[in-house]
């Protein structure tokens, strides 16, 4: 064997250990936490070469110190692992995570926020989705195992650049099922809690998110598209947030100035 399918092979029994470990709960991945970083920085490449960034340096530190702050609360390995949080200068009101820690946040989400609790609420869903493994899950069941091998091992540029261009033209590579969503509310308005907002900002957000809907369907399509929310998901995260309390802050120093600069 040469050394290269010598690698080959090992990362394909390492993905099959990393399948078969993965049981319960109906989750399905064929790649472990430390690929999927390998293959997020790829991705990331490819996404930045597809969207705009807004590289306002005080938003950008605004952004990824309550994307930090969210992280540290969040469960191991992930909270011990390097995460990117990047702004893109669009006004659709959206946000997605790619596998790998990689979150994009879009301008028009930071202006039509109320309060930093809301954008926080968001971006707490989002990093969950990645904690909780739904992006590698649906990356698993759409791709299957030889070609998440050849991606992993930057040895499918051709591929990665079309799940790049689908992820920056609709925010994940499908839509996450409703059980995914539920999870990564769940998760996501536990970390933002302990991560000193407060959590009733989440529920507000959804409540803004669904009147959009009926307002301006074009600005919240590309959320509603792969993160299906509904009325009942609405008034869960409502009662969630009676019952964890409300000591965080709704707002902080920073976040008007982060708005003037979206
Ligand atoms: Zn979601």
């Amino acid at each position: 064997m040469n050394r290269r399918s010598t690698s080959l092979a090992l990362v394909l029994a390492l993905l099959f250990t990393t399948a078969c470990g993965s049981g319960g709960g109906g989750d399905f991945n064929l790649i472990s936490i430390e690929e999927e970083w390998q293959l997020g920085a790829q991705l990331s490449q490819e996404i930045a070469r597809q969207v705009r960034f807004n590289n306002d340096p005080t938003l950008n530190a605004y952004i990824r110190n309550m994307g930090q702050r969210i992280v540290q609360q969040g469960p191991a390995p992930f909270n011990q692992l390097p995460w990117q949080f990047h702004v893109v200068q669009d006004d659709a009101i959206n946000a997605f995570a790619i596998p790998g820690g990689h979150v994009y946040v879009h301008t028009g989400l930071i202006k039509n926020a109320d309060n930093a609790a809301e954008l926080a609420g968001v971006i707490a869903h989002e990093i969950s989705h990645v904690t909780a493994r739904h992006s590698t899950e649906q990356l698993s069941r759409q791709y299957g195992l030889s070609i998440i091998a050849s991606l992993v091992l930057g040895q499918n540029p051709g591929q990665l650049a079309q799940i790049a261009a689908q992820i920056a033209a609709g925010g994940a590579m499908a839509r996450f099922s409703r059980e995914a969503e539920e999870e990564a509310d769940e998760l996501g308005i536990q970390a933002m809690a302990a991560a000193g907002y407060n959590p009733a900002g989440m529920a507000t957000m959804f409540e803004e998110l669904l009147e959009h809907r009926q307002g301006q369907p074009g600005r919240v399509e590309q959320f509603f598209s792969t993160h299906p929310l509904t009325e009942d998901r609405m008034r869960r995260a409502q009662q969630r947030a009676t019952q964890i309390g409300t000591r965080g802050v709704l707002n902080e120093p920073g976040f008007e100035d982060a708005q003037r600069r979206a």
